[in-house]
């Protein structure tokens, strides 16, 4: 059995096979966990990248609540491999607190609010402004709704331990070993060639994520990389004492908004789009500066914080914004989690594992049909005009 890619979907993936007996081999292009996996922002928490009343809405009120039930099950699933494996990743349950950042938007979050209450019986909390003022140092919000259950973690850490652990079991990972070919050679066989060589398989499970290379056409005209960034403030304990003492994950509300949350080692991490640009360490500062800007109009108290890290990454987006699991031609696959992707796809490997070896078990992302996104070629040439039209929504919502 082969695993194409070394993000927390290949690493599961191959962890669940091996911890089965399987004979797994994952080829990782670059570095394991060197592209989304390693560079997100931490936060693993509940729900979909919608809300339950925009699922209802679009599919009716049994997919949805089945979507956002399988996000909760995702980040239980994180907690019992940490727990179960003892992967040292500072895993903690401190909740997440979304953020109203106009007064407008505080009557659809608290529609949302209503309906997983009554039709998921969530712990969620609503908070008013003013609760929202205790709860950080800042006077931009109109109020909140906080989910206890949210979770968090140091994703190096987590992913460095899935690795770890797969290999105990006796899978094999190769690193710098990009896939060039894939060759069919009779049913789900394939012929893998890498750049270190190649490899026959039984089968083969893609979890390359938003890859730009490889053999992967029919993917990619699936799937748009959408830039998102962040930058870590030196340790600054007392600062974070006063400014967000619960440490919790934050969100704002804005298409062009921000997530947050502070390390084991009290450093601010801060999130966010910033720009519809790809990641390159000159598009990465020009998004720091902007990121910056934007922690110091919502934290001042913070302003004077020094940062010490700035990075980039690429976010998987579809065009319903829901991930993407199954099999074409021969090929398994599992990605696309269109941000929302430190919990889902640690579960979707140990999913993907049992379907791969034909077990009786349910794929929650299986589409009866995937389009391709209309006069996309895998060159996100519209991303500029993606993003003006988000803008101008942050501006009239
Ligand atoms: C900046 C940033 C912040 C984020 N913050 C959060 C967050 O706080 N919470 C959250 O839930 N989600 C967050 N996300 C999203 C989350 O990180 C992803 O959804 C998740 O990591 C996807 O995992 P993956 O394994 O599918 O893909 P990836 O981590 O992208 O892994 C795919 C791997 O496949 C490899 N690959 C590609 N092509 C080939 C090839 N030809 N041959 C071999 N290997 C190949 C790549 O090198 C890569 O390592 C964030 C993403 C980014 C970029």
């Amino acid at each position: 059995m082969v695993v194409v890619g070394g993000g927390f979907t290949g690493l599961s993936a191959a962890l669940s096979l091996a911890r089965k007996g399987v004979d797994v081999v994952l080829l990782e292009a670059g570095r394991i966990h060197g592209e989304a996996s390693g560079r997100n922002g931490g936060h693993c928490s509940p729900g979909t990248a919608q809300g339950l009343v925009d699922l209802t809405d679009r599919y009716g009120l049994d997919v949805a609540k089945h979507h956002y039930q399988v996000y909760t099950d995702a980040v239980d699933y994180v907690e019992r491999i940490v727990a179960d494996e003892r992967i040292d990743c500072d895993f903690t349950r401190r909740g997440k607190l979304k953020l109203a950042s106009k007064e407008s938007h505080v009557a659809g979050m608290r529609r949302n609010f209503d309906a997983l209450r009554k039709h998921l019986d969530a712990p969620v909390e609503w908070l008013s402004a003013a609760d929202v003022k205790r709860e950080l140092a800042s006077d931009a919000f109109h109020g909140g709704m906080l989910d206890t259950r949210g979770g968090q973690m140091h994703m190096g850490k987590f992913s460095t331990g899935l690795a770890t652990t797969a290999a105990r079991y006796g899978a094999r990972i190769f690193e710098h070993a990009a896939v060039t070919q894939l060759t069919n050679i009779g049913g789900d066989r394939h012929r893998v060639t890498t750049a270190k060589g190649a490899i026959e398989a039984d089968r083969v499970l893609l979890a390359t994520g938003c890859s730009n290379h490889g053999p992967f056409g029919w993917w990619q005209r699936r799937i748009v990389p959408v830039g998102s960034f962040v930058i870590v403030t030196e340790p600054i304990t007392p600062l974070l004492d006063i400014a967000l003492p619960k440490r919790r994950n934050y969100v704002t509300s804005l298409n062009f908004g921000n997530y947050f949350r502070v390390t084991a080692d009290d450093r601010l991490v801060w999130g966010g789009r910033a720009r519809f640009a790809r990641s390159n360490p000159a598009s990465d500062r020009k998004s720091g500066k902007i990121l910056k800007a934007s922690l110091d109009a919502l934290l001042p108290s913070l302003k004077d914080a020094r940062i010490d890290y700035c990075w980039g990454g690429l976010v998987e987006a579809t065009a319903d914004r829901l991930p993407s699991a199954g099999k074409h031609e021969g090929l398994y696959y599992s990605m696309a989690y269109s941000g929302h992707g430190t919990q889902m796809s640690t579960y979707m490997g140990d999913v993907m594992c049992d379907i791969v070896m034909g077990a009786k078990r349910e794929n929650p992302w299986h589409r009866a049909e995937w389009k391709a996104l209309p006069g996309y070629v895998g060159r996100e040439w519209f991303l500029p005009l993606v993003g003006a039209y988000f803008r101008f929504k942050d501006a009239v919502s």
